[in-house]
């Protein structure tokens, strides 16, 4: 049987998604194809409704649609329940069934990447939008003791901070107070959309005080570095882009679809190619 997949978003037409899914289908021998849809807000309940007449395997869902999917679905997961977004549908015989592998994406990469015990290190998160509900839950229920959370509208904070409590405390920091603090970090990870393309020479926040042995995290990949880890880079730290969250959430999605190991190393490969183009 074939499987179909793809993903919803609006707009849609820059996603890596498809080629990535694509290759990981061929390099394993799976029948099915993967096709980006731009699904407009209006339609999405009704998209959704026809994943189950078209036998559809599943969908990734994206911007803005990780919110708003969530009561069209039969069943939300325990981890897209605590982050409050979904970006992954498994359709299971006609129930469709929301997850979020956003922070485990992150979480496998920060923990590969940085080759570090990343429970007993202090780490600071600034943002606080969708991409940092699901950083902060995930790194919390991993076990990470300390973490902070900066952001412009401190509310925002605030509500992961809320979130979070079953799984344990999230210090809410002004910018002010973060940006005073620096040094006191070992892991630092912007969450937020600055420095991303076309406003490339944007940081989200100043490292002149940064450790040298510091890691410095980004979930941006266009550019591949931001201005942000080219200048922790120049203080001597250790930088991750958010490459390796974008093939690891794809990768735990394709797992669930497929029931098979995703082939990462030939995901990235494939994503990188297609950003050098
Ligand atoms: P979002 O929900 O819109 O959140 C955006 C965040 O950026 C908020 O904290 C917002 O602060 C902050 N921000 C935006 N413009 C700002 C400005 N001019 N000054 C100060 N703060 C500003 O977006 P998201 O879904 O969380 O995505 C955030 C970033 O993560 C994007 O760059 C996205 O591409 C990236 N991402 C990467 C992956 C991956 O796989 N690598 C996955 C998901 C997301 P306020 O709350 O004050 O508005």
């Amino acid at each position: 049987m074939s499987l179909n997949m793809g993903v919803f978003g609006h707009p849609i037409g820059h996603s890596k998604s498809p080629v990535m899914h694509n290759a990981a289908l061929k390099e394993l021998g799976i029948s099915g194809t993967y096709e980006a849809y731009d699904i407009h807000p209006d339609d999405l309940e009704e998209a959704v409704d026809s994943l189950r007449r078209n036998h559809f395997r599943g969908v990734n869902v994206t911007l803005p649609h990780k919110v708003s999917v969530m009561p069209f679905l039969d069943e939300v997961s325990s981890d897209a329940r605590a982050i409050g977004a979904v970006n992954t549908i498994v359709n299971e015989n006609g129930r469709l069934i929301g997850y979020n592998t956003d922070g485990q994406g992150y979480l496998n990469s920060l923990i590969a990447e940085s080759g570090e015990d990343i429970k007993n290190k202090r780490v600071l998160v600034i943002g606080a939008g969708g991409a940092s509900r699901a950083v902060a839950v995930s790194l919390k229920k991993y076990g990470v003791n300390f973490l902070a959370i900066t952001n412009r509208t401190l509310s925002k904070a605030k509500d992961i901070a809320r979130i979070c409590e079953p799984i344990g405390r999230v210090n809410v920091l002004p910018s002010t107070i973060a940006q005073a603090n620096v040094t006191s970090f070992d892991i630092i990870i912007n969450t937020t959309s600055i420095g991303m393309e076309p406003d490339v020479t944007r940081m989200p926040f100043s490292l002149e005080t940064l450790k040298r042995d510091s890691i410095v995290s980004d979930l941006i990949y266009t550019p591949f570095k931001t201005r942000f880890l080219q200048v922790a880079e120049n203080k001597g730290a250790k930088t991750i882009n958010g490459l390796g969250m974008f093939i690891n959430q794809g990768a735990i999605a394709f797992e669930l679809w497929t029931g098979k190991q995703a082939p990462r190393d030939k995901m990235r490969q494939v994503v990188l190619e297609t950003l050098k183009k």
